[in-house]
C-alpha cells in the first residue's frame, strides 16, 4: 500500500514537501509544494526544467516530472513544518535513464533477478568548518593525532548530538560518533540498509549534516580533500549480499579465509577487476585523486587507497574485511553521489557473480610501508581523466549503469575536467616563470 502523502501531512502537521532528486553531480534538487497541493503532485510529480540541473539536457527538452516515492519520505526533525520525499525522474512518462536513483532501481532489480538482494552501509565522513570555507571552525582542534580526541568531539557535542538524536528519532540505529583523523573532521555511523534505503539515508544525511551545522552557525564539507596535509573525507561502504527474503547472508562462510563466502570472493572478484573504471564514480571530483594518492598525512596515514588490493582486518588496502560475511570499500570519498555509489557496487559485484571473477590473492602487508612489494596489482588512477578513461574503455559497467547515463556522466565529467584544465594557477607560476 502506498503511503498516501496528503494524509501524512494531516496527521504530521507538515505543511510542505521538498520534492527532491539527486542530479549526476550529486546535487540535491528540489521543489517545495505546499501540503495542500501534494496530492496532484504525488501521482505526476512536480515539473523541473532538466537542463537547469546535470542531467546532459537541453533547454529544448521536455519538462522533467520529479515522482515522489512515498516511501522514502521524512518529516525534517530540526524543522517539523516540512517533509523531505526522494523522487524519482520521469519525462513524457518514461523513466529519465541517466537519473541516478533510476540507475540504483534497475540494478536492484537485476540483482534480485539473480536471487541477490545486496545490503550495504556508508561512513559519510565530514568537516564543520567556518562559514566562509577557509578554515576549520574549532580554533583549539590543533593535534598531530586528533582521531577519538575527547575535548574536541565534546567542543562539538551540541552539532553531534543533535544529529545522532535525529537518526535515533528516525528509527536508523545510529552506534557511535567520533572525531576522526583529521583537525575539524567527524563520522557518525548508523546500520546498514538495503541498497536504495541506504542511499536515500545517505543522501539526506548530507542534507542534515550541512542544515544542523548551519543552524549552529558553522559549515559541513564533504569535499573528498579539503585542507592539504590532512586525512580527507571519506565515504567507505561496506557490502553483504543476502537471499531475497533477507535472512541468510551469502557472502558469510566460516570456514573460509576472513568469512567471506565463494560467492562473496566472486562479487568481490568484480570489484577488483572494475576497481580502476569505478573510480570515476566513487573519486567522482578532480579533488578526489588528492585523497586517493596522496602523500602522508600530518596524522601518519592517509587512510586511503592507492591500488586495486584486497585484505583482512587492514586498513592500508583499497579492500578490507573486517569480519565474516561483508567486505569494506575503501575507495569512495565525500563527493560520491549516494546512489550511484549503490549502483557501480552493485554494477561491479554481479558482474563478478555471472563471470565467477577471481579477486586474485589477498596481501596481507601494511600498504603504506611495503606497497613496493606488490608488483601483480594495478594502480588506482591518478586523476578525474585517467578514471574516465578507464570508465570510457569498460564497456561491461557502461553498459550495466545504462547507454544514455554511461554516455551523460562521461560527457559532463569531461566538461568538468576540461574547466579545471583551463584555470591558470598560481603554482604553474612559481614553478614556470623563470623556464
Ligand atoms: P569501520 O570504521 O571499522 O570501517 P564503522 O563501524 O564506522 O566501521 O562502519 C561500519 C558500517 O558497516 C556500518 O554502516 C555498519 O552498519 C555496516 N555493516 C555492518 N555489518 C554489515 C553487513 N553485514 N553488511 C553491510 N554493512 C554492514
Ligand atoms: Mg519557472
Ligand atoms: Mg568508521
Ligand atoms: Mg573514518
Ligand atoms: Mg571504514
Amino acid at each position: 500500500m502506498t503511503l498516501d502523502l496528503s494524509k501524512f501531512a494531516a496527521e504530521k502537521g507538515i505543511k510542505y514537501f521538498m520534492i527532491s532528486y539527486t542530479d549526476l553531480f550529486g546535487g540535491q534538487r528540489a521543489k517545495l509544494v505546499p501540503a495542500e497541493a501534494i496530492a496532484d503532485m504525488q501521482k505526476g510529480g512536480a515539473g523541473f526544467a532538466g537542463f537547469a540541473t546535470w542531467f546532459d539536457l537541453t533547454p529544448a527538452h521536455p519538462d522533467l516530472f520529479a515522482v515522489p516515492d512515498a516511501s522514502s519520505v521524512i518529516q525534517l526533525p530540526w524543522k517539523r513544518d516540512v517533509a523531505w520525499v526522494a523522487a524519482d525522474c520521469v519525462m513524457e512518462d518514461q523513466p529519465v535513464e541517466q537519473a541516478p536513483r533510476v540507475v540504483l532501481k534497475k540494478l536492484i532489480a537485476e540483482a534480485a533477478s539473480e536471487g541477490l538482494r545486496v545490503k550495504t552501509g556508508v561512513e559519510p565522513e565530514f568537516f564543520l568548518i567556518s562559514p566562509d570555507g577557509a578554515k576549520i571552525s574549532d580554533e583549539y582542534d590543533t593535534a598531530e593525532k586528533p582521531c577519538y580526541d575527547q575535548q574536541a568531539v565534546m567542543r562539538r557535542y551540541d552539532v553531534i548530538a543533535e544529529i545522532c538524536d535525529y537518526m535515533l528519532e528516525l528509527g536508523w540505529k545510529p552506534y557511535q560518533n567520533d572525531h576522526e583523523d583529521a583537525n575539524g573532521q567527524f563520522e557518525m555511523n548508523w546500520e546498514y540498509d538495503d541498497a536504495l534505503q541506504t542511499a536515500d539515508k545517505h543522501s539526506f544525511f548530507k542534507f542534515m549534516v550541512k542544515s544542523v551545522a548551519e543552524k549552529h552557525g558553522l559549515r559541513a564539507t564533504f569535499m573528498p580533500k579539503p585542507f592539504k596535509g590532512l586525512t580527507g573525507n571519506g565515504c567507505h561502504a561496506h557490502i553483504s549480499v543476502w537471499d531475497l527474503d533477507g535472512k541468510i547472508n551469502a557472502f558469510a562462510d566460516k570456514a573460509m579465509p576472513f568469512g567471506l563466502s565463494a560467492k562473496g570472493k566472486t562479487f568481490l572478484g568484480g570489484i577488483m577487476k572494475h576497481a580502476s573504471a569505478l573510480a570515476a564514480v566513487t573519486n567522482p571530483t578532480v579533488n578526489s585523486y588528492k585523497r586517493i594518492n596522496a602523500p602522508r598525512t600530518i596524522s601518519g596515514a592517509t587512510w586511503a587507497p592507492n591500488t586495486v588490493t584486497w585484505t583482512g582486518n587492514n586498513r592500508t588496502h583499497m579492500v578490507r574485511v573486517p569480519g565474516p560475511g561483508r567486505f569494506e570499500l575503501r575507495l569512495p570519498d565525500g563527493a560520491v553521489n549516494p546512489y550511484l555509489l549503490q549502483a557501480i557496487i552493485i554494477a561491479a559485484g554481479l558482474s563478478g557473480v555471472r563471470s565467477k571473477a577471481d579477486p586474485g590473492p589477498h596481501h596481507d602487508i601494511d600498504m603504506y610501508r611495503e606497497g613496493h612489494k606488490v608488483t601483480d596489482a594495478p594502480k588506482l588512477p591518478l586523476n578525474l581523466l585517467d578514471a574516465l578513461r578507464e570508465y570510457e574503455k569498460d564497456a561491461e559497467l557502461q553498459q550495466a549503469l545504462g547507454v544514455e547515463f554511461s554516455k551523460a556522466y562521461l560527457k559532463l565529467k569531461q566538461g568538468e575536467w576540461n574547466s579545471y584544465c583551463s584555470q591558470f594557477t598560481a603554482w604553474e607560476h612559481q614553478t614556470t616563470l623563470d623556464v
